[in-house]
């Protein structure tokens, strides 16, 4: 997802200014470029946004509603809701989403239901929404077999209906992984109360993606400009992806496997210095709301060397892959693209020209997405 002013409105193209009908950069953002169509390896986005009316609704009835919560995840729902040609783009399982992901040179988007999603809606609905996106995923994929692949929605704070709908979901509908949009209403997949579903989640060998919402301490970051892409988003998702850690969660289910976007929010960054500061935090009794000390089997940077992968979404910028690559592995790295929210020509020309080896281009762009999601293999 990509910057969100606080008014909802469109900064145009970002990343570049038109100046008299010429087009200039902005700081980092990719030079001009052209797509490679006779790329040797098939370019797989993995956090490819989609929702659909009945949940915007939703959505919007319930936050106008006199009952509504003060959640900014809710909130920022309509921020997405007001702007139609994002809506039609989300909205649409078909041609129009194959003809940008043509022009764009993608072969196969993994379609993820956009933030804030089910879990913001009023309690007790989430789980029949999910169902119902889900049965639309499916169809589209059905439809679509070579094209889109999906992850399954379920709202976390229905427990047995998210256990259910997982199974469901990978059992029958033949999804592709779980998809949770971070916190619900100030809560985190680490408290126990929810380890039933991590339980499903690795019985069900469904890859968890957490994707970015606007942060609960919603005032501190809005106050600022900085619930979206430039604090509120990563800060959440490291929150909840070093809870889950903490928690002992991959040390109970190992085959528990976590996908983070957005380069994985900044984490590979400080590796080193969680393991040098991992006390602060395991051994510790009375975390998350009283839970027994949790004493983990590893260091935290086992975790995103067994557990964890990333995704590019929204940073295509080379320094930074290599980096990832560099102390994650080439295999823990996935191309996104975050349509269609930053969709840009040459942002896939400047992964066409990242300097890295065949070998690891293809793991990049194809081969990860297709062993972390069970995609069918494409030569
Ligand atoms: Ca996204």
């Amino acid at each position: 997802m990509g910057e969100l002013l606080p008014d909802g409105s469109e900064k145009g193209l970002r990343g570049y200014t038109q100046e008299r009908g010429v087009r200039r950069r902005i700081g980092l953002a990719p030079p001009e470029g052209k797509i490679d169509f006779k790329a040797p390896y098939k370019r797989i986005a993995t956090e490819e946004a989609w929702t659909f009316p009945e949940l915007v609704k939703a959505q919007m009835d319930y936050l106008q509603s006199p009952d509504a919560p003060d959640d900014p995840a809710l909130q920022m729902a309509a921020i997405f809701a007001n702007q139609p040609e994002l809506q039609v783009m989300l909205q649409d399982l078909g041609e129009l989403r194959l003809a940008h992901m043509d022009e764009y040179g993608i072969a196969r988007q993994l379609l993820l239901l956009t933030a804030p999603g089910v879990q913001v809606l009023r309690p007790g609905d989430g789980t029949a929404f999910a169902r119902e996106a889900n049965d639309r995923v499916a169809e589209a994929c059905r439809n679509h077999p070579d094209r889109f692949s999906a992850c399954a929605a379920f709202d976390p704070r229905d427990v047995k209906g998210s256990v259910k709908e997982i199974e469901r979901a990978m059992q029958e509908l033949k999804l592709n992984g779980a998809v949770l949009n971070s916190h619900f209403q100030g809560h985190y997949l680490d408290e126990p109360e929810y380890e039933p579903i991590i339980e499903a989640l690795a019985a069900n060998d469904a890859a968890l993606y957490i994707h970015p919402t606007a942060p609960a301490a919603g005032k501190i970051y809005s106050d600022r400009g900085f619930f979206g892409a430039l604090g509120g988003f990563p800060h959440d998702v490291w929150l909840h992806t070093m809870g889950l850690i903490f928690s002992g969660a991959f040390d109970k289910y190992p085959n528990f496997r976590l996908v983070i976007g957005h380069l994985g929010e900044c984490l590979p960054l400080h590796l080193y210095r969680f393991d040098w500061m991992q006390n602060n935090a395991d051994g510790v009794p009375g975390l998350r709301g009283g839970q027994p000390a949790v004493t983990l089997k590893h260091p935290v940077s086992h975790y995103f060397h067994n557990n964890i992968w990333i995704t590019t979404s929204g940073v295509g910028w080379e320094p930074a892959v290599k980096f990832c690559m560099g102390v994650m592995g080439p295999e823990r790295v996935l191309y996104a693209m975050d349509y269609p929210y930053q969709q840009s020509s040459d942002e896939v020309a400047a992964y066409d020209r990242m300097g890295l080896s065949d070998e690891h281009k293809a793991l990049l762009m194809q081969r990860n997405a297709e062993h972390v999601f069970r995609l069918p293999l494409q030569d």
